[in-house]
C-alpha cells in the first residue's frame, strides 16, 4: 500500500518522527473521507472541514481543498480501492516536548487508505447502543486526533455487546461515541443542534438534505434520555456507518427492536445517491 506523507508517496512502513507532536500532545486534527466504487464522496466537505478545524487549532494547512482531494484520488488509484476510506491526520509537526505551540514548525500530514465494505447487515438490522456520560472536551467541533473520551465511551459499548455509545452531558444527548445522533417523534426527526457540544457531521448533512427533498421534518433541538428512550425510532450516521438504526438502548427496545419506517427512507435515498455514482462511474 501506497501512503502519502508531507508531499511524497511512499511505502506503509516509513516513520514519523516520537517529536511529532500528534504523538505527544495529540496535537492534530483529521478526517474520514468514504470512497465508494473508487470514487470520493463528499470529499469537498470534508477538506472544508479538515481546513477550518486546522485554522481552529492554529495550524496552516500546507494544503488546499483541492490538493487533498487530489493526492486521495491518486491514493486511490494506486491502491486500488473500490469501497473504502481514506484516512487524513495534520499535526502540527516535530518539536522538542513543550505545551505551547512551538515557533517555525512545519506540520505533518498524513494520507492513507483502508478497504472498507458497506455494513448491509446492521444498516438492516439495526445495532444496540448503550447510553453514557459525555465527559469530553467543550470543542467537539473539532475534529481532534484526541479522542481518548470517545475511545473510552466506545469501549463501553463494546464490553456491553452494543456498537454505540449515546453520550449524554447534563441531562441533553449530545451524540454518540463516533456518530451523531436522531430520534424520530412524530413524523418529525429531531438532532441536536450544530455547536461547540458535536461535530458538525458530514453525512449529518446529506440526511438534513435528503429530509428536506422528501419533506419530512428535520428539527435541531436538544432532547434528553427520556425522549431518546421514547422515540419512534433512533438512528446515528456517520461516514462509515451511514445511515444505521438502533434497535435497542441500555437493553429497552426502540420500536420493538425493528428497523422504522422514517430510517428506512432515509436509507433508500442514500442508497440512491450510491448507486448513481456507481452507474456515472460505469
Ligand atoms: N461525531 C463524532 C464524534 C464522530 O466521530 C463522527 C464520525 N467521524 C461523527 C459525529 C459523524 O461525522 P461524519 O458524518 O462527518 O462522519
Amino acid at each position: 500500500m501506497v501512503i502519502f506523507l508531507n508531499g511524497a508517496y511512499v511505502s506503509e512502513d516509513t516513520q514519523i518522527s516520537y517529536n511529532d507532536r500528534g504523538i505527544q500532545f495529540g496535537d492534530g486534527v483529521y478526517e474520514v473521507v468514504r470512497v465508494y466504487h473508487g470514487e470520493l464522496y463528499t470529499a469537498k466537505e470534508h477538506f472544508e472541514r479538515l481546513v477550518r478545524s486546522t485554522k481552529e487549532i492554529a495550524i496552516e494547512s500546507p494544503y488546499s481543498v483541492q490538493d487533498y482531494i487530489d493526492i486521495c484520488n491518486r491514493l486511490v488509484k494506486e491502491n486500488n480501492i473500490d469501497n473504502g476510506t481514506v484516512y487524513i491526520q495534520v499535526t502540527r509537526g516535530d518539536a522538542v516536548r513543550n505545551h505551547a505551540y512551538p515557533k517555525d514548525v512545519k506540520p505533518n500530514v498524513l494520507l492513507y487508505t483502508n478497504i472498507a465494505e458497506r455494513p448491509m447487515q446492521d444498516m438492516q438490522q439495526g445495532i444496540k447502543a448503550i447510553t453514557t456520560e459525555d465527559f469530553r472536551w467543550l470543542r467537539c467541533d473539532i475534529k481532534s486526533l484526541n479522542l481518548l473520551g470517545n475511545v473510552m465511551n466506545k469501549q463501553k459499548a463494546v464490553e456491553a455487546g452494543a456498537k454505540e455509545a449515546i453520550q449524554i452531558r447534563d441531562g441533553i444527548v449530545t451524540e454518540g461515541s463516533s456518530s451523531n445522533v436522531f430520534i424520530v417523534k412524530d413524523g418529525k426527526i429531531i438532532t441536536h443542534p450544530v455547536n461547540h457540544y458535536i461535530l458538525n457531521g458530514i453525512t449529518r448533512r446529506v440526511i438534513k438534505q435528503i429530509a428536506d427533498e422528501a419533506g419530512i421534518p428535520f428539527e435541531e433541538f436538544t432532547y434528553d434520555e427520556k425522549a431518546l428512550k421514547n422515540a419512534d425510532e433512533v438512528f446515528i450516521s456517520s461516514t462509515t456507518q451511514e445511515v444505521m438504526p438502533v434497535v435497542e438502548i441500555d437493553g429497552e427496545n426502540i420500536n420493538q427492536g425493528k428497523v422504522g419506517p422514517i430510517v428506512k427512507q432515509l436509507q433508500t435515498k442514500f442508497n440512491e445517491q450510491i448507486i448513481t455514482i456507481q452507474s456515472e462511474k460505469a
